[in-house]
């Protein structure tokens, strides 16, 4: 029998476990962090991770792009670090060098494409000795990574929505959403890792099968980026916070916030960019603090 704990993450929750900023700290105390991503056709997605993150309070961020984008990415993230990487038609070539890099979390996937370069990206990320988010295109390859999961000391977060979870274990989306908290369970205690299946009512996973489920946000979000704007999220929280769980549910719950305090504030659920979602964590992030 099944006695795992399933709750609704709320704002009491929230609010009880918001990282709070000390007087005496400097950016050095919220973090390092780096995001992996970007492809000549999708230029945005990893600067929406980017600029998410640092509206989310990380400290320290570095962008690792294909170096043939670095520079129209640049244009748009100036509070960034930059760490151009070898590409090829557009996409990361495969090689990532971490020698002179000091990070201490991880976020890979928006926008990178489905290549071979993505894959030994990816491998290579998951060899390092920090958390790690996998987000979108860094799922496309998963079963291709879970000898290196099964390995990894740190935290792997893996944020899929439906379509990509259903492809990662091999059955219709249909089925995903037939037994969504059952499938959740299975896989994050199979592999070790936080899920995080997104869509309405997100259900947070643990790698010992604890639930934890969202209930804000609205169909605003059933946009392009949104997922991009939630893995950013996810690792600034990550940086600024012991409690992976907690920042993790945290993230979730201030995304899907933000959404409804934009719905509240005299946006309509269809013109939401997510962008918006972006400039509207300072003031849900008022609301909670
Ligand atoms: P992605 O599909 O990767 O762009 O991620 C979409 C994000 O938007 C996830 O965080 C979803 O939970 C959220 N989202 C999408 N549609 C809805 C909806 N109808 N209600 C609430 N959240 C949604
Ligand atoms: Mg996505």
């Amino acid at each position: 029998k099944n006695t795992s704990l399933r709750k609704v993450w709320n704002e009491a929750d929230v609010v009880r476990t918001l990282p709070i900023r000390k007087r005496s700290s400097h950016k050095g105390t919220y973090g390092k962090g780096l995001v992996i991503g970007g492809s000549r056709n999708m230029t945005g997605a990893v600067t929406m991770t980017a600029k998410a993150a640092l509206r989310s309070g990380a400290g320290l961020l570095t962008m690792a792009v294909p170096n043939d984008i670095y520079s129209v990415v640049a244009t748009h993230v100036p509070e960034v670090m930059y760490h151009p990487c070898s590409s090829m038609n557009g996409c990361f070539a495969g090689e990532i060098d971490f020698d002179n890099l000091d990070i201490d979390a991880i976020a890979v996937g928006p926008g990178m494409g489905r290549t071979l370069g993505t894959k030994s990206v990816v491998q290579k990320v998951l060899c390092q000795d920090v958390p790690v988010v996998l987000d979108a295109d860094a799922l496309y390859f998963w079963k291709d990574y879970v000898s290196i999961v099964n390995e990894r000391k740190q935290a792997t977060i893996v944020t899929p929505h439906p379509g990509e979870m259903a492809r990662m274990i091999d059955v219709s989306i249909h089925d995903i959403e037939k037994d969504r908290f059952g499938i959740s369970r299975q896989f994050a205690m199979e592999y070790g890792v936080y899920l995080v299946l997104k869509g309405p009512y997100t259900i947070v996973t643990t790698p010992d099968g604890k639930q934890y489920v969202n209930t804000t946000g609205n169909p605003a979000l059933a946009k392009g980026g949104s997922g991009d704007v939630l893995t950013g999220m996810i690792l600034a929280f990550m940086m600024q916070h012991a409690n992976i769980q907690e920042a993790i549910s945290n993230a979730v719950f201030v995304h899907g916030k933000a959404a409804d305090v934009l719905i509240e504030k005299g946006h309509s659920p269809l013109d939401v960019l997510a962008t918006d979602v972006i400039e509207a964590i300072p003031q849900t992030l008022f609301l909670l603090y």
